[in-house]
Parts: C-alpha cells; structure tokens; sequence
C-alpha cells in the first residue's frame, strides 16, 4: 500500500509518534540488571551447576571491583527474594567480621540468595561457625570458603591490648593464636602499633582458614577433591578493596 503524504496523513503519523513516545515514557523502569553473566542471576540448579570452585572466586573478584569503582548492578532484591523463596543456591560462604564496614553482600555487590554469611568479631572460625560451613559447602554446595579480615579491626586491636571484658574476653581469645605467631616485630605489640595490628589481622585469616581446612573432616575431603576451595582475603576499609591470598 502506498502511503500519500498529504497534510492530514502527516498530522495522523505525527499524532501517532507523539502517542508510543508517551506510552514508552510511561514504562516502569527496568530495575533487574541485564542477565548476561552468572553472577547477576538469581542463583538457581541449572546456574549453580555451572559454577566450579574457581567461577565464585571469579563472581566475587568482579562483584568487588564493581564495588570498589561504586557501579553496583541495580537488582530488583524483592523480586529476588520471592525466587529464592523457593530454594537457595549460594555459590560461597564468607566467614567475615561484624564490622559495620565490612558487609559481606555490599563489599561483593551480590544479591539475595548468592553467598552465605558467618560474622564474628575478629574473623575465626571455632565449632559454631565449622558447623555453618559444613552445611554451607556438604549440604548446600557452595564451592568456595572466603575467610575475610579486614585493616583497623576493632577486635584485632582488642586482642592485641589483651582487652578483658564480659564475653568479649572469650572471643578475643580466638585471636591470641594470630598474635603469638607474629615474631620477631619491631616495635610495640599493642594496638598503637599499625604495622603489628595489621600482620596480626594478616595471620589471623592465615590460621583460620589453615584450622577451617584441619579441623573439618568434611570440608577438607571436598577441598581435596577439589569440589571446594578455602582460601583467605584482607579488606582494605578506606578503598573497600578486597585482596585474596593464595588459595590453600
Ligand atoms: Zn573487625
């Protein structure tokens, strides 16, 4: 059909383009990030399938820069809720501090459903938080154990100082190993001592993750069928950077 493009036939086109411009105005925006890498779906069988030990290091290495260079995915986290309502599918489980600085999801710009989460002060892990991680990686088959420590952390500084208070004096003590195997340091071994606090935090995640791997039957019988791996990592709280240590 051949359109004559007369006054009145202009008009109509020109009414008509006015029109979709509106309607397409009026579109709710689309708040869910495109789907095009493994780490912005929600996490499902068929996407966990895909997911080997060294994809969720990967998926937390990116989600981190993101992070650090503040272009976070935008994520409809309500729709993500709902889906995972059905069932959960973590990738990795992250034994972290409590600090309000240091939250696991923000620092790795994952969603609802993508990794697990134990938080305690200084960063250990004794029987409670093995127990977490066992069902964490043998039950629900997340590929990757993140010990994370972080700079100027509270209770490191704590330990450091020998800080005697209520509970917080047991928890601390989980620290005293880190702090008996930082030899030969020049300098005060207290918390006014920056470079001591930080090799004490260094060491810390160091032992952790070596007694995660020795005192669970389990999640070293998946690290040695390389199902799993642990490995440790330091945040930097001025620039949010998170930098991984080898992997045991
Ligand atoms: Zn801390």
């Amino acid at each position: 059909m051949r359109i004559i493009l007369t006054k009145p036939n202009i008009l109509i086109l020109l009414l008509g383009a006015i029109f979709v411009s509106a309607f397409l105005t009026a579109l709710p925006v689309v708040a869910e990030a495109p789907q095009s890498t493994l780490g912005l779906r929600v996490q499902t069988a068929e996407t966990h399938a895909k997911i080997t030990p060294e994809v969720a290091l990967t998926l937390l290495k990116e989600g981190n820069q993101r992070f650090v260079s503040g272009k976070m995915y935008k994520r409809d986290l309500r729709k993500k809720a709902l889906i995972t309502s059905k069932g959960q599918y973590p990738y990795a489980a992250i034994v972290g501090c409590i600090d309000s600085r240091a939250s696991h999801e923000l620092l790795f710009d994952a969603g609802i459903g993508d990794i697990f989460s134990a938080r305690v002060a200084g960063n250990f892990a004794n029987t409670d938080i093995l127990g977490s991680l066992e069902f964490a990686t043998a039950i629900a088959d997340a590929k990757l154990i993140v010990v994370l420590g972080h700079s100027e952390c509270g209770a490191i500084k704590g330990a450091c100082d020998n800080l005697k208070m209520g509970n917080l004096t047991h928890t601390l003590s989980n620290i005293a190993p880190a702090i008996y195997s930082v030899e030969g340091f020049e300098g005060k071994r207290n918390s006014k001592n920056k470079a001591f606090v930080d090799a004490v935090a260094h060491a810390n995640v160091e032992l952790t993750v070596e007694h995660i791997v020795e005192a669970s039957p389990i999640i070293k019988a998946l690290s040695d069928k390389r199902q799993l791996m642990v490995v440790g990592a330091m945040l930097d709280i001025v620039t949010g950077k998170v930098t991984f240590m080898e992997p045991s």
